[in-house]
């Protein structure tokens, strides 16, 4: 076994691949950027070098040579790339094998063999793993490929050969559609990953989205079942889950057979995904599946593998990597109950999922699951990276059993300081069709107005928020009320945008009579906790003048600071700013175009996403002041609009 290994990565991933390596007494290294020399990852490792020279991943995490040259230096013997990054990267596998270190994953020829999705169908083909029908050759002309689409027949599915994330990505459901599908699929696929080719698939009806975990020690594989990703928003997995509802053995049968034919075709060593895509209708069937990719690491849903099968892959991925054999045989492997995974984000689910930053001034997550994250309570979401907390994980006997404990983890966690994605996590678990058991892919998307509604603020919530703002929850109040008189005071609170004030009588210490709006709500001290109505007061945390009440997945307000009101009076619909720091993608405004509110005026691209900033009036483009190409920082102004008086 080695004696240091180098993790070439950051946040969550590093954090787990540092926590296995040291129950095998392994000492981790870890490289941080100039936006990450605080983070958790650091501070886990034995050892922690910087990097580069700023924080996006160009000039850092993807800094493969300097890297490298940090784990020569620090007598690392191996580095694990964790998922994304350099993970994918067969140039920084052959870099590494160069320096005479050991690359924790699959050969730089067995990834390059994957690593575009035309070229990894041909060879599945070859290999007798079905693959989903279409044309994936190399005639990249546009007419070629319509005439394909044509004969595969709508709706058709065009990819970015290189792509992943589901980026690239182009749902087309007739033929008129198809030459503008194209030109934006190829246009996106450039950006994001220097190659316009695309192959063109049949859109499976029904889709479930259905993986085989594959493990490899270069010449034989095992598979350790499947994960079911169905749960998607825009081709990107929310919730993951071991093994798939509705899978019969014949079908785990054929399905692990697959997986491990496409690991052994490329002499795969260590820690793969096989992903298949599956017709739904009907029911699962043996013959129902067909390859889509493999990504060659691994995936950030393993977990879920984990919980059923009780292996630790990490440990695999050491093991096999130090040279041992495979640790268990085919025959070996058995599947213990059912497990969930939901990726919790820092994101502004009822604004079209943005992306957020902040500072998480509280977190915390309840008994009962595994809560695998990169970050600490006081530790920033940056804009650089993914925008993932955590990824909250369950697992129980059955998967009933294990859904009704994923609700109640997500109900118990805790976080403050932005805002994030739990409550439709929340939605999610207690949804009647995914409880069924019977969903497709587009379950998120014909029920996304009901999952990413704005959370409902009741007037307990505004209480609780209130006797935290004037110091009236804890035992002994320093508020330095008197006892023998009833005292009325008042207190001032914002909800997304909208200010209301609520009153209250402070009957004595153990009893408040509150006034919000009309309606009169008595709270009660009962032994240590307080009652308010009839219900029990929320946890509550304050920091500065944020206040979040932790009911209906935290619930966030905030004190108005009387300074702010007049600058904020009158809110500046003349200038659209961008909301985070990114890449302006498109600039669609031009001086003196006539606009009416909700025209899109720009195009961001920040975190992975892709955000349409809107002209928030009716108005007259005055200037424009960002040009496709730029970097920009939060609150940049991108484009003005004359004065309505002008
Ligand atoms: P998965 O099935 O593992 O989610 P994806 O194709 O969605 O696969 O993403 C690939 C991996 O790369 C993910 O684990 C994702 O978190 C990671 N990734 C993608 N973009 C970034 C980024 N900008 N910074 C860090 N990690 C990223
Ligand atoms: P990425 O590299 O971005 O992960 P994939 O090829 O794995 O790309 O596809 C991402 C998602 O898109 C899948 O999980 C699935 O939900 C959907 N998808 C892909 N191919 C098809 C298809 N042929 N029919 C229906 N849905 C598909
Ligand atoms: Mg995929």
């Amino acid at each position: 076994m080695f004696d240091k290994i180098l993790i070439a990565n950051r946040g969550e991933i590093a954090c787990r691949v540092m926590e296995t390596a040291r129950t095998m007494g392994v000492k981790t290294v870890a490289v941080y950027s100039a936006a990450d020399r605080d983070a958790k990852h650091v501070a886990l490792a034995d050892e922690a070098y910087p990097i580069g020279h700023g924080p996006a991943p160009a000039d850092s995490y993807l800094l493969g040579d300097e890297i490298i040259a940090v784990a020569l230096t620090c007598g690392a013997q191996a580095i694990h790339p964790g998922y994304g990054f350099l993970s994918e990267n067969p140039g920084f596998v052959d870099s590494v094998d160069a320096a005479g270190l050991c690359f924790i994953g699959p050969s730089a020829e067995a990834i390059r063999k994957m690593g575009l999705k035309d070229a990894a169908k041909v060879l599945m083909e070859k290999a007798g793993v079905p693959v989903v029908p279409g044309y994936h050759g190399s005639n990249q002309d546009s007419e070629h490929l319509f005439g394909a689409a044509d004969g595969i027949g709508y709706p058709v599915l065009i990819k970015a050969v290189a792509g992943g994330g589901g980026k690239g990505m182009r749902l087309v459901e007739r033929a008129e559609d198809f030459m503008a599908a194209l030109e934006s699929a190829r246009s996106e696929a450039i950006t994001a990953f220097g190659n316009p080719d695309v192959l063109v698939e049949k859109y499976i009806q029904r889709p479930r989205h259905i993986e085989i975990q594959v493990f490899g020690d270069g010449t034989r594989a095992v598979h350790l079942f499947e994960r079911d990703c169905s749960l998607q928003r825009r081709h990107q997995k929310v919730i993951e889950e071991a093994p798939a509802p509705g899978m019969t053995s014949e079908m785990r049968a054929a399905m692990g057979q697959a997986g491990v034919r496409a690991a052994e075709a490329i002499g795969y060593k260590g820690a793969g995904t096989v992903e298949f895509i599956v017709d739904g209708s009907g029911g699962l069937r043996a013959d129902g599946f067909w390859f889509m990719e493999m990504n060659t690491r691994l995936q950030v849903e393993h977990p879920v593998t984990e919980a059923i099968t009780g292996v630790d892959l990490v440990e695999w991925q050491l093991r096999v990597a130090a040279g041992e054999s495979l640790p268990m045989q085919q025959e070996d492997l058995a599947i213990n109950g059912h497990a969930f995974e939901a990726r919790l984000y820092a994101e502004d689910v009822p604004k079209g999922f943005l992306p957020a930053t902040g500072t998480l001034t509280h977190l915390q997550f309840p008994d009962g699951c595994r809560a695998d994250s990169g970050v600490r309570a006081g530790d920033t979401i940056s804009p650089w990276y993914d925008p993932m907390i955590s990824k909250v994980i369950v697992h129980g006997p059955t998967r009933a059993v294990a859904l009704a404990r994923l609700g109640r983890a997500l109900e118990g966690t805790e976080v403050a300081g932005t805002v994030t994605n739990l409550a439709f996590l929340g939605g999610l678990a207690a949804h009647p069709g995914f409880a069924g058991g019977d969903f497709d892919t587009g379950l998120i998307a014909r029920d996304l107005d009901v999952l990413a509604a704005a959370p409902v603020v009741a007037p307990h919530h505004k209480v609780a928020a209130a006797m935290s703002a004037l110091d009236l929850i804890r035992p002994l109040s320093h508020s330095g009320f008197t006892l023998w008189a009833p005292l009325r005071r008042a207190v001032s609170l914002t909800w997304q945008g909208e200010t209301f004030e609520l009153q209250v009588d402070v009957e004595s210490s153990d009893r408040q009579i509150w006034h919000v709006g009309d309606e009169e709500i008595v709270a009660t001290r009962c032994g240590i906790g307080w009652t308010i109505g009839s219900r029990p007061l929320p946890d509550v945390v304050q920091s500065n003048r944020s206040i979040t009440v932790f009911d209906g997945y935290g619930l966030t307000f905030e004190l108005p600071d009387p300074l702010d009101r007049d600058a904020k009076a009158g809110g500046d619909t003349n200038v659209i700013v961008a909301p985070m720091p990114g890449l302006v993608k498109v600039i669609l405004a031009v001086a003196g175009q006539v606009v009416v509110e909700g025209d899109r005026l720009a195009v961001l691209e920040a975190m992975k996403m892709e955000h349409a900033l809107l002209a928030a009036r009716d108005g007259v483009v005055a200037e424009v002041l960002a040009a496709a190409g730029d970097q920009v920082e939060a609150g940049a102004a991108l484009v003005r609009l004359q004065e309505e008086s002008e």
